[in-house]
């Protein structure tokens, strides 16, 4: 059930954010002559400690610690719903030395865990930045799992490609759903203001430059000045479904792609910020996952068997990537390959192994949508989708020796390695489409909005997804949520000194 609400969310948010984003082009020309000449459009002004842009992971946690800090928060959403692409992600978040990792008995340490961000990121990344990252780590899981009430696996941790042991901690069903209705909920006991369809469009400052108020502008087209007597966050998000900002960016990244983020992705904050002379950094950064649904670009959960075992081939029956390597180097491995397609294969040991029976409604969607095939046979499921069964009979054949001795002898496979010899058999047709931009707003370790002088910007904070800096050239796997919830309270913490 969770995965069909996921997909449905993820729907609704399509059709939501396509209607809003159409309103959006049209909407400040309309209201300014409605407001002039049929007089029917309110201008409204109110007045908090702090305005927090985005109700995302990174924008709700901001304001749970604010409010707990004892400010007078508001917090903006555009959309009719809060959670961003926080909801409809996995939930799963990397910190070393959790008590999970303690009952698993996994040695990891900070100083490893933030070794394999900078790497993982191929060392461009700020290091003051990712030294923040590692070391809140830890006590951002347990303040989500203190605080906010997150249930998390106790018994599971995944390792994403390119950590070098298990640690991202499980949400209860492997879902954003979770870590947004608990954060939704926490919001809501503290009693801070959530004001959704409410669009920020322009940063207001005072004299002197300093960041002390937000413009927005509601479904009704009311104009509404929030006024932030401490400063603002921007928590907006990337800006993965902005066709024409990514190919400012980076050509590469035009509109052959698919998403598997949300179409609120925007880029608001970056551009709001950037009129009042905010820096950016790794902008042409733009991570693609590499095993999406090839009809619909939504990001495959039934795919994350890769983790628990399942290989890559391609159409000639052949693998051609580690399968636990990063996602850019997979995501390029694949689009390589004939037609831009890779085939996951799994066999039943896999399948229990796996998370899998947490996705069944989406491995259902799969199996309309011809995208999947499980069968009795190997040969059956090959020739479903035309895949050379010889080669593949001879790449599992060999794949299975390496199981025995305990060693891919190819491509050096990291953890585990599973045969594959129990029917039925899985495979799954996938392809790359865009998930996370790296780059975005220049913060320092205080979450501030540095200028392009190198300067902070007064009052004017970021967190989440908008800032850039800390995943340098490519973000591993399960350090997107670490990170929202680590400089979302970080912000909070540094506006509220
Ligand atoms: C399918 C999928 C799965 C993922 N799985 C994982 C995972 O398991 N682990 C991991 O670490 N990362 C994962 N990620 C990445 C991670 O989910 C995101 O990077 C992270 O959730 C971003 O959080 P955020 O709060 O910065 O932004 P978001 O969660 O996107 O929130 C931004 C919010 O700001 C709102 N907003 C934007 N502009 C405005 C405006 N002008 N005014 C008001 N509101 C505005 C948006 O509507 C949105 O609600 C996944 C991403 C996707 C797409």
């Amino acid at each position: 059930m969770r995965n069909l609400k996921k997909i449905s969310i993820l729907f609704l948010v399509m059709i939501l954010a396509l209607s809003l984003i159409a309103c959006g082009e049209k909407a400040p020309e309309t209201n300014e002559e409605e407001n002039t000449t049929a007089g029917n459009v309110e201008v409204q002004e109110e007045t908090y400690d702090v305005v927090v842009i985005g109700g995302g992971g990174a924008g709700l946690s901001a304001a749970i610690e604010l409010k707990s800090l004892g400010a007078d928060v508001v917090l903006l959403e555009k959309m009719p719903f809060l959670g961003g692409n926080t909801i409809i992600s996995g939930g799963e978040l990397n910190a070393p030395e959790t008590w999970i990792q303690e009952k698993l008995g996994i040695e990891d340490s900070i100083e490893q865990y933030k070794e394999d961000t900078l790497k993982g990121g191929d060392n461009i990344a700020d290091e003051a930045l990712v030294d923040v990252l590692a070391n809140k780590a830890r006590e951002a899981v347990e303040w989500l799992r203190d605080e906010v009430k997150v249930s998390f696996r106790e018994d599971y941790l995944m390792q994403f490609g390119g950590h070098s042991v298990p640690r991202a901690a499980y949400p209860q069903g492997g879902s954003g759903d979770e870590l947004i209705g608990k954060l939704a909920q926490k919001a809501e006991e503290l009693e801070i203001p959530i004001k959704k369809e409410t669009k920020a469009e322009e940063l207001l400052t005072d004299g002197e430059g300093r960041v002390n108020g937000v413009k927005a502008v509601d479904k009704d087209g009311n104009e509404i000045t929030f006024h932030a007597n401490k400063g603002v966050i921007i928590a907006t998000g990337g800006f993965g479904a902005n066709v024409e900002m990514r190919t400012k960016y980076n050509a590469e990244y035009d509109d052959r792609y698919m998403i598997t983020v949300q179409p609120g992705s925007m880029g608001d904050g970056i551009i709001m910020a950037e009129k009042l002379g905010a820096d950016l950094v790794d902008m042409e950064h733009i991570q693609t996952y590499p095993t999406c649904n090839p009809a619909t670009g939504i990001l495959s959960y039934v795919a994350d068997t890769r983790f628990d075992g399942a290989i890559l081939v391609n159409k000639e029956g052949q693998r051609f990537v580690e399968e636990l390597d990063r996602r850019d180097v997979i995501s390029k491995a694949i689009l390589a390959q004939t037609d831009g397609m890779a085939y996951l294969v799994w066999d039943e040991t896999i399948k229990e192994n796996s998370q899998m029976h947490n996705f069944m409604d989406e491995f259902e969607q799969l199996v309309n949508q011809e995208m999947i095939i499980k069968a009795d046979t190997l040969e059956e499921a090959a020739a479903f989708f035309d895949i050379d069964i010889t080669e593949l009979e001879k790449t599992i054949g060999r794949y299975n020796e390496y199981a025995e001795k305990g060693k891919d002898e190819e491509f050096n496979r990291r953890g585990d390695i599973i045969g594959l010899t129990k029917a039925p058999y899985y495979i799954q047709k996938v392809t790359p489409a865009i998930h996370h931009t790296m780059g975005g707003l220049k913060i320092d370790t205080e979450a501030r909005v540095i200028d392009t002088n190198g300067n902070p910007i007064p009052g004017l904070y970021a967190a989440g997804e908008v800032t850039g800096g800390i995943h340098g050239a490519n973000r591993l796997g399960g350090n997107a949520i670490t990170d929202i919830v680590v400089f979302g309270r970080v912000a909070a913490q540094s506006i509220m000194k």
